[in-house]
């Protein structure tokens, strides 16, 4: 039986940052992945373009992640605008009223990740563990176990689950979830503009459906579309040219030519939010924790805050000599993540509902919403400062 202080299940980019934020205090760590170490060191593009804040580009950078990203793959949003149906009056956020240069950085996910691998390839004290699945994990006071599909058995200090918003793990440690399944699915594509996008990012909310464009390197876009069940299946099946043209219409031609570039991928749309972050010696961390609604481009922020949050009381305890798995340590985590995610993850699932409901209370209340917000200095602001404060 393998001993470890820290085991961190799932090598998604939240679980890789980790490792990286506790690597060289001493502890011994492993990541445990049930994908293929192929897909890992070299994962494919997935749909997502990530929308990156200023803190957690400061974080990717402290933990040596943002060097792996090339440069010429990251692009700036300067300026965002959230338009309503088809009214033309759009609440706007601009990057210069906070005097920085952008709101924030997109990056592709596929990337954060891939840079993130080659942060930790070859640390001494992190052992990467592919292509097997954590089946079992329980903990006392004394210690934490799991067991892999292989049959092998790992004991550690502290056990942390990072698998994701459908966490298998936060089950096994007996920790319910509050799920809201928004009963649609998440359209997400790149595509090519005939004109420049002026890196301005478009969220509009459309009868049933809601349309998003992130600005990425040179015209091209990451478009982001929830729809009902039905429509997707037909967005994407729809021959290329049908789909060109399909999306140039849902902007009025304010593109003009628009090009599908590469895949489409869908994810299905559920929020979720774990009734507890800990348990004994365990705590959950990224999407595990909370699973955001991407309306808000906020799940892997969340995940890096929390991760950031953790690792930095960890460090503390080892510094002090103290337990890195103690009940006051995991709680002071606790505390913070739900202050800070709590609210934001509410106020998202409530927009969600309100713009995609199409009955006409609902757009009245949306537009005038809209209009409070955009004078409503203070709300802004706040907007504004959760994006770019680092
Ligand atoms: C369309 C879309 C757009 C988004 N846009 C944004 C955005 O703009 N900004 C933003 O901040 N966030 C965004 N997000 C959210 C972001 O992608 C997630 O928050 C982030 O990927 C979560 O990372 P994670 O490491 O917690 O989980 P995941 O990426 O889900 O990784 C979990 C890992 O655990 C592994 N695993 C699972 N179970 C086990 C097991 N039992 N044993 C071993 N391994 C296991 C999985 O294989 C996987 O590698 C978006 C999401 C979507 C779907």
């Amino acid at each position: 039986m393998k001993n470890y202080d820290v085991i961190i299940i799932g090598a998604g980019p939240v679980g890789l940052c980790f490792s990286a934020a506790l690597s060289g205090c001493g502890l011994k760590i492993a990541v445990i992945e049930k994908q293929s170490a192929r897909a890992i060191a070299d994962p494919i593009y997935d749909g997502r373009d990530i929308a990156v804040t200023h803190f957690s580009k400061q974080v990717l950078d402290q933990l040596g992640v943002w060097q792996h990203i090339p440069s010429d793959q990251i692009s700036e949003i300067k300026k965002a605008k959230v338009l309503n149906g088809t009214s033309l009056y759009a609440l706007e956020f601009n990057a210069s009223d906070m005097g920085k240069k952008a709101l924030g950085c997109l990056v592709s996910n596929h990337l954060i990740r891939k840079a993130a691998f080659e942060n930790i390839k070859g640390l001494p004290d992190v052992d990467l563990i592919t292509d097997v699945t954590t089946e079992e994990a329980y903990s006392n006071n004394l210690s934490a176990h799991i067991k892999l599909l292989n049959g092998e058995k790992l004991n550690c200090q502290l056990l942390v689950a990072s698998d994701g918003r459908f966490s298998k793990i936060r089950q096994k440690m007996g920790i319910s979830a509050k799920m809201q399944d928004f009963g649609r699915l998440i359209i997400v594509c790149q595509m090519e503009l005939e004109t420049y996008h002026d890196n301005v990012a478009y969220e509009c909310f459309h009868y049933g459906s809601t349309l998003a464009v992130l600005p990425l390197c040179g015209n091209k876009v990451s478009i982001i579309m929830t729809v009902y069940q039905h429509e997707a299946d037909i967005l994407m099946n729809m021959p290329t040219e049908q789909f060109n043209t399909n999306i140039e219409q849902r902007f009025s031609s304010k593109y003009g030519k628009m090009m599908l570039k590469g895949e489409r991928y869908s994810y299905p749309l559920t929020s979720v939010y774990a009734d507890r972050f800990i348990g004994q010696r365990f705590a959950l961390i990224g999407d595990a924790a909370v699973g955001m609604h991407p309306v808000t481009a906020h799940g892997f922020n969340f995940g890096l805050a929390g991760m950031h949050t953790l690792s930095t009381e960890i460090r503390k305890a080892v510094k002090l000599g103290g337990s890195i798995a103690s009940q006051s340590l995991l709680e002071h985590y606790q505390r913070a993540h739900k202050r800070k995610t709590k609210p934001l993850y509410l106020a998202t699932n409530a927009i969600a509902k309100l713009f995609t409901n199409d009955e006409q209370p609902s757009k009245f209340v949306r537009d005038i919403l809209l209009k409070i917000a955009n004078r409503a200095s203070p709300l802004k602001k706040m907007i504004i400062s959760t994006l770019t404060k680092s």
